[in-house]
């Protein structure tokens, strides 16, 4: 190891939306700036495919892929606990397994830079002398939200959702009630204190925030925290936007080849892929809405179908999800309907190999639950969308798409508090695939593509970012 080079330690929590945005920023560092980059993964029981993609990593002398089993934390939990506590209980506990493998480490590395769940381990930093940073892999108006949140919770009374006027940040679009975050919903629940904690983190453990987004995408809230920085004095760190880091194609134990064969035989911009991420689920009764609204929209798709979960939805599947298996054929589809679409349709039991899905020329629209990779993956695609979010943030994301960006139609409803009826997914299906709506947003999406591949080209606005940041670093490094 060349010992004047920069050496990040990079920590993920589990799960595939936080494991894969951080093997991305650590092949960027190593690949496009040859930095040394140390992968401190905390892994639970790994799905097939979070253990395939960490076995998988490119062999690189810059990264280095260290896996800690998480701890013990079940005894803190209570009942009815969300993922986002879990997952912050977790990843607390997990705090003293980072240490111990930093402090192993033959050479020590230069800057620690903990997920969004990890922030409680950056105090470590402090203790072995190394910088600190958040990465964040999503939009710019997520992390200015969380960041601000501590100064909402003393200014606003009640639920944030109960809310008629929406949520005023400096610089950014108003945030409607029904918009916010997941952990935002209910300010009774444990998920809202570990949410409000992150934010606060953001600002007063680190150095820094790197975000997996860029100008184009995210404009105006880049501004309020950059640019004119409105935001800056309150949330006093400096913003990296160094994305979109998406996915080429890391192999999959599925590699799909059936689903590319079937595509192959399909019209340029023909199919809808239908998928809801790594772990969202759907209940039994929206699950046959949405083979209604295929069926009866007459449009080529392909849908990752997996089995329905009643009652709990929101959360998806999170720690159980099956991904990365092919399964039995799904016997929970409405009667018949895999017989009269088998000509226009695939369905594809639990997992598919979205990104090249999503690069295939006859992929013309993507229904999404706007999962941040998600969306990244289709509009490095040019894959303009519908928008029907889940869980998380999903829902702010959305209105990012629709609102601010033009590239995505959404449901009149919110798809994980009321079910999307039938004839308005046929409505949605047919707009998207075959309106001058549906091509305008073609146009749209297209044009954001491009501007994805001119921000990390060199001089573009991420190269430019992440070269900032690598140099702030790199001279605290020598005066240190
Ligand atoms: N993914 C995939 N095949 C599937 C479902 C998901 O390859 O059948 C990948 C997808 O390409 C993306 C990731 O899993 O990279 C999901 O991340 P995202 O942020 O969209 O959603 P999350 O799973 O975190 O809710």
């Amino acid at each position: 190891m060349d010992q004047d080079k920069l050496h990040l330690a990079l920590i993920s929590s589990p799960g595939m939306g936080h494991l894969v945005p951080v093997l991305l920023l650590a092949n960027r560092l190593a690949t496009h700036h040859h930095l040394h980059v140390t992968i401190l993964a905390v892994t639970t029981q790994t799905s097939p495919v979070e253990s395939h993609l960490l076995s998988s990593l490119t062999p690189s002398t810059l990264i280095h892929l260290i896996q800690i089993p998480s701890p013990p934390f079940s005894h803190l939990l209570l009942p009815d606990d969300s993922v986002v506590t879990r997952l912050a209980i977790m990843m607390r506990e997990a705090t003293r397994a980072i240490r111990s493998a930093v402090s192993a480490l033959p050479r020590r590395p230069h800057v620690l830079i903990s997920d969004l769940f990890s922030t409680d381990s950056l105090p470590i930093a402090d203790e072995f002398g190394m910088q600190k940073y958040v990465y964040v892999p999503t939009n710019a108006r997520f992390v200015a939200l969380t960041m601000y949140l501590h100064v909402l919770d003393k200014e606003v009374e009640g639920q944030y959702v109960d809310r008629v006027e929406p949520l005023v940040v400096p610089g950014l679009v108003p945030v409607r009630g029904k918009d916010v975050p997941d952990p935002m919903l209910d300010r009774g629940n444990r998920q809202y204190d570990e949410y409000v904690r992150m934010g606060v983190n953001f600002a007063n453990l680190s150095e820094g925030v790197l975000m997996n987004t860029w100008r184009d995408l995210d404009r105006r809230s880049l501004d309020a925290l950059i640019c004119d920085g409105i935001l800056r004095p309150v949330l006093k760190v400096p913003f990296f936007d160094v994305g979109p880091l998406t996915r080429d194609g890391y192999p999959t134990p599925l590699e799909g080849i059936e689903v590319i064969e079937w595509l192959d035989k399909h019209l340029v911009d023909s199919v809808l892929f239908v998928s809801f991420g790594s772990g969202g689920t759907l209940s039994g009764r929206q699950i046959t809405e949405l083979a209604w609204g295929l069926e009866m929209s007459g449009q080529r798709f392909v849908w990752v179908v997996r089995p329905p979960v009643d009652g709990n939805a929101k959360d998806g599947t999170f720690f159980t999800a099956g991904i990365g298996s092919t399964g039995p054929m799904p016997t929970f589809l409405p009667e018949g309907f895999l017989n009269r679409t088998k000509d226009r349709g695939l369905v594809v039991p639990l997992w598919a190999p979205q990104v090249k899905i999503l690069n295939h020329r006859s992929v013309g629209g993507f229904l999404t639950h706007c999962g941040m990779n998600s969306i990244h993956e289709s509009i490095r695609g040019a894959v303009p969308m519908i928008a029907w979010p889940l869980y998380s943030e999903q829902r702010l994301n959305a209105t990012l798409l629709t609102e601010e960006l033009g590239v995505a139609i959404r449901p009149e409803v919110m798809p994980a508090e009321e079910e999307v009826g039938r004839v308005e997914i046929e409505k949605m299906v047919r707009s998207l695939m075959e309106s001058e709506e549906g091509k305008r947003m073609k146009e749209k999406v297209k044009l954001l593509s491009l501007s994805a591949e001119k921000a990390l080209e060199i001089n573009g606005s991420s190269y430019k970012s992440m070269c900032e940041f690598i140099s702030s670093c790199e001279m605290k490094m020598k005066s240190a």
